[in-house]
């Protein structure tokens, strides 16, 4: 599947703010953000400062943040908002929790993989079984109950090895479970919006599409 390959940290600045697409990285005191909290490029520092969005400039940046934090591309998520708003609940609060049970956030969330992205490699190199069944699909949603697994074969041991202790300063939420001793996960509830660890307006990416 195509996924942005951009230099994730220009991302962020173009933003103006962290959407820790490093992962454990981000929370050194390397992350550009805290140096230049200035939009990439020539025009960046000194130039045009960030002009007041409009409304519909501002549903449209908090999408393309959401985006990027998972790591979703545009048909993806229209169509993660197609089953969001035809599921019974809340529509914001249904495609964030869509998107919080993908299998490549799981692993990450779990400490697994030190980024989504690198999660995102763990899954497809095949690495993790859930509930003893290999699944290499990163969107794989997870459902409550089902256990998550490091696959045996030394490779991938190894590798998880070194994930967990980079990320060994990150707390695993409330609705996971973790086990260090066998490398396994459990799903103990569906997330909800208290779980999802930035701050999202998932209001207005529902005005945007509702449009
Ligand atoms: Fe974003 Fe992380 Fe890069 Fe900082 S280090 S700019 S939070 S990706």
């Amino acid at each position: 599947m195509a996924r942005y390959i951009d230099a994730v940290c220009r991302l962020c600045r173009r933003h103006g703010e962290k959407l820790f697409l490093k992962g454990t990285k981000c929370t050194t005191e390397k992350c550009p953000i805290n140096k230049r909290a200035y939009p990439p490029g020539q025009h960046g520092q000194g130039g045009k400062r960030r002009s007041k969005l409009s409304n519909y400039g501002l549903q449209l940046k908090e999408k393309q943040k959401v985006k990027r934090i998972y790591g979703v591309l545009e048909k993806q998520f229209r169509t993660y908002f197609k089953v969001a708003s035809k599921t019974k609940g809340v529509t914001g609060k249904v495609l964030l929790q869509l998107l919080e049970r993908r299998l490549d956030n799981v692993v990450f969330r779990l400490g697994l993989g030190i980024s989504r992205s690198q999660a995102r490699q763990v899954v497809r190199h095949n690495f993790i079984t859930v509930n003893g069944h290999r699944v290499n699909i990163p969107s794989f949603l997870v459902a409550q109950g089902d256990v998550i697994q490091v696959k045996a074969k030394e490779k991938a041991q190894i590798k998880i090895k070194d994930n967990l202790e980079l990320s060994k300063d990150r707390t695993v939420p409330s609705w996971l479970e973790f086990s260090l001793a066998d490398l396994s996960g459990k799903v103990l509830r569906l997330p909800g919006k208290e779980d999802i660890q930035q701050p999202i307006q998932e209001q207005l990416i529902v005005e945007l599409y509702s449009k």
